[in-house]
């Protein structure tokens, strides 16, 4: 099998596939410490692709309550299972080796446990013809996909009765979080290594991952192997469906929204009540790896603040979708969930640079893809002590610019407030 670079795993790993790379990826970043889990990016989705008849299941975007919530339910602790018996069984651990983390090649360290693809290599041998392990949920997994909404861990001193202490940070002794999941648009997609019609491509425009529908024999495969569970079978066609990242709108050809062809955002990005999402376009090299784009707020968050990290990188498929961690959730949980650098990323949100307060600033103020934002230093508005340190607020000014270069959106840390005049104070 041949070998490819997964910089999140800072290795090498197995892969079904040459590696090959687009020129553009579609990425996002989730603040997951802002959703209200209203789920109107859910119905952004779904009024838009999946209203129809068979797509009653199908929800391409969802908010699920962690830990115990999840669409298809415990999708994850599913194929967490299974990775970890595939471990036991070969005497190995899903450990990562935080020696040899190295800034930009290896920010997480190395991963020395095994991928969904190389336990699958284990334990099926190279001809068995499973590509990656995975399974497929029942219908009943499928069919509540918001079950256990905001229901927390157990209050482990005396059950049934509210905290004495109450809820402090850095971490709450019984919690909840809300995790905001569609498809990763994966580097090496799993569903696309498993598929035997070869209906999966990557875009290279864009590494938008899309299903032809014309040579699906849905044979779900895709779903099997898919460890995030997007990507979806339809009863009614008997084909296999999933996000298309809503790619006319990426590509700036919706002619509602975009009569100048600038990139725009997905809809459930643009939908975002809570403005916890903002998602863009990163540059790729030859390699794959991420050509230095200081400016980019996604490269910004990602690569160099490194409060952004990976949805489960263990699983070996490089997802681009990113997540900053809930601040009051056990690290360990967190950890789990995203990688070694969680200590790093919630620190940085607790107390963020006055560069990355700035940039938080872009998240859902404009429909256009933010490509390089500018930073207007302002006067100093604040002042105190997190973690014992002194800690400063400036009102700075944030410039977007779109893919052309026009200024998108413009605005500062401070929310600006009219007063109104008093005579106009009762009227509209
Ligand atoms: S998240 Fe799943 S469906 Fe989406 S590209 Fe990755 S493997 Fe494929
Ligand atoms: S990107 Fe578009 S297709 Fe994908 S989940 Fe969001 S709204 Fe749905
Ligand atoms: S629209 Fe935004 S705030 Fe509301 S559930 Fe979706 S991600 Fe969370």
């Amino acid at each position: 099998m041949p070998e490819v670079y997964n910089w999140q795993l800072g290795r090498k790993m197995q892969y079904p596939y040459e590696e090959k790379h687009p020129q553009w990826q579609f990425a996002f970043v989730f603040n997951t410490n802002r959703c209200i889990a209203c789920q109107t990016c859910t119905m952004a989705c779904k009024s838009t692709w999946t209203f129809s008849k068979g797509q009653e299941y199908m929800w391409w975007n969802n908010v699920e309550t962690k830990p115990y919530g999840g669409y298809p339910q415990f999708w994850d602790v599913k194929i967490l299972k299974l990775l970890d018996e595939a471990h036991q069984k070969e005497n190995k651990s899903a450990a990562w080796n935080l020696a040899q983390k190295d800034g930009g090649q290896r920010p997480y360290g190395v991963y020395d446990g095994m991928t969904i693809f190389e336990a699958a290599q284990k334990r099926f041998g190279p001809e068995g013809g499973q590509r990656a392990i995975g399974y497929l949920p029942t219908d009943e997994e499928w069919r509540a996909p918001n079950i256990y909404e905001d229901t927390a861990t157990g209050y482990k001193g005396a059950p049934g009765e509210y905290h004495k202490q109450g809820a402090t940070l850095p971490e709450h002794k019984t919690w909840f979080f809300y995790l905001q999941r569609l498809c990763n648009h994966c580097s090496y997609p799993a569903c696309l290594a498993a598929c035997p019609r070869k209906a999966i491509y990557k875009r290279p425009e864009d590494g938008i991952v899309l299903i032809d529908q014309s040579r699906c024999r849905g044979y779900k495969k895709c779903v099997e192997a898919c460890p995030y569970k997007k990507s979806m079978f339809r009863g009614t066609t008997r084909v296999s469906e999933k996000c298309v990242a809503c790619y006319p709108r990426i590509e700036g050809k919706d002619p509602h929204i975009t009569p100048d062809g600038v990139p725009i955002e997905t809809r459930c990005m643009a939908a975002c009540v809570g403005k916890i999402r903002l998602q863009g376009l990163v540059k790729l090299g030859p390699d794959g790896q991420w050509l230095e784009d200081r400016y980019n707020p996604l490269y910004y968050m990602v690569k160099v603040e490194k409060v952004a990290l990976p949805i489960y990188p263990q699983f070996g498929t490089e997802p681009n979708g990113y997540y900053i961690p809930p601040r009051w959730v056990p690290k360990g949980y967190l950890t789990q969930m995203f990688g070694p650098g969680v200590d790093e990323a919630v620190a940085k949100y607790r107390a963020p640079s006055r560069e990355l307060l700035a940039v938080l600033q872009l998240f859902r103020t404009t429909q256009q893809i933010i490509f390089r934002y500018k930073i207007i230093p302002g006067k100093k508005i604040f002042e105190t002590k997190i973690d014992g340190k002194k800690w400063e607020m400036f009102n700075d000014t944030v410039i977007g610019f779109n893919k052309k270069g026009e200024e998108a959106v413009k605005l500062s840390v401070e929310e600006t407030i009219y007063q109104r005049p008093q005579q106009y104070q009762n009227s509209i």
